[in-house]
């Protein structure tokens, strides 16, 4: 192993571990979260060094970038966290295994047209505003609830959960109302879906900073960058 293999080898034990206690502390298995590794910021190279390492997942938050990195790293499992212009749907369904962040109806409704015109299914999660911020994407947990009507019609597109983005603060407690908040949202969303495709199975939520707090709130797949692949030695 190069330094670099070392330092994501060390890094991946150090997560998996926290990762561990999280769920230990929680009650829960281990097998019930998943690490999606975040690779926004560096090369293909440590996606696949990362693969390599046995991480499986990988988000990317830009449409091009997801394009270039699942060209470089198709036996990947990516992940598309970030906004997703509707002119790029169709370019981005093919490759990604869930589309994290159907932040709005005209996108929910591209994805299901662009996914009945390729004969295939869409799995997305629908991305909450849990922390109320102005500037964050996402529909409001209202919204959200009046969306069932136009779930409901969906033929092609599959609703596998939630997702949202905590606001960055110091300490990792601030971000457990937003957590709590998107848990019993997708409990009254799987209500109101009971018996249809759609499982709601999936809770995306936390990244470097609060993860274990999200994993003790019921997160299914959390998103790490920074405290993988944050300021890597060149090998
Ligand atoms: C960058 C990003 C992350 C990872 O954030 P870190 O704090 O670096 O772990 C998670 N989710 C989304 C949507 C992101 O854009």
């Amino acid at each position: 192993m190069n330094v670099r293999q070392q330092e994501l080898h060390n890094r991946l034990q150090i997560v998996r571990q926290r990762m561990a206690q999280a769920c230990a502390k929680a009650g829960r298995s281990k097998e019930s979260v998943t690490l999606v590794a975040v690779t926004k910021t560096v090369e293909p190279e440590v996606a696949a060094d990362l693969l390599s390492l046995g991480v499986t997942d990988f988000g990317e938050n830009r449409p091009q970038e997801l394009w270039r990195k699942t060209n470089a790293v198709p036996n990947g499992r990516w992940h598309m966290i970030g906004h997703l212009q509707r002119n790029k749907v169709d370019k981005t369904l093919p490759l990604v295994a869930l589309t994290h962040s159907v932040d709005s109806l005209r996108l929910l409704e591209a994805v299901e047209a662009e996914a009945v015109k390729q004969n295939r299914s869409a799995d997305v999660l629908l991305e909450v505003n849990c922390s109320g911020e102005g500037a964050k994407q996402g529909f409001e947990a209202d919204e959200l609830l009046a969306l069932v009507e136009k779930i409901i019609q969906l033929k092609q597109t599959r609703i596998q959960g939630l997702m949202t983005m905590a606001a960055l603060t110091q300490d990792p407690e601030n971000a457990r109302p937003s957590f709590i908040k998107l848990r019993e949202l997708k409990q009254k969303l799987a209500a109101l879906l009971a018996g249809t495709p759609h499982t709601l199975q999936h809770l995306s939520m936390g990244m470097s900073g609060d993860y274990e707090v999200a994993i003790e709130e019921g997160a299914t797949l959390i998103r790490l960058g920074t405290i993988l692949v944050g300021d890597l030695p060149n090998p």
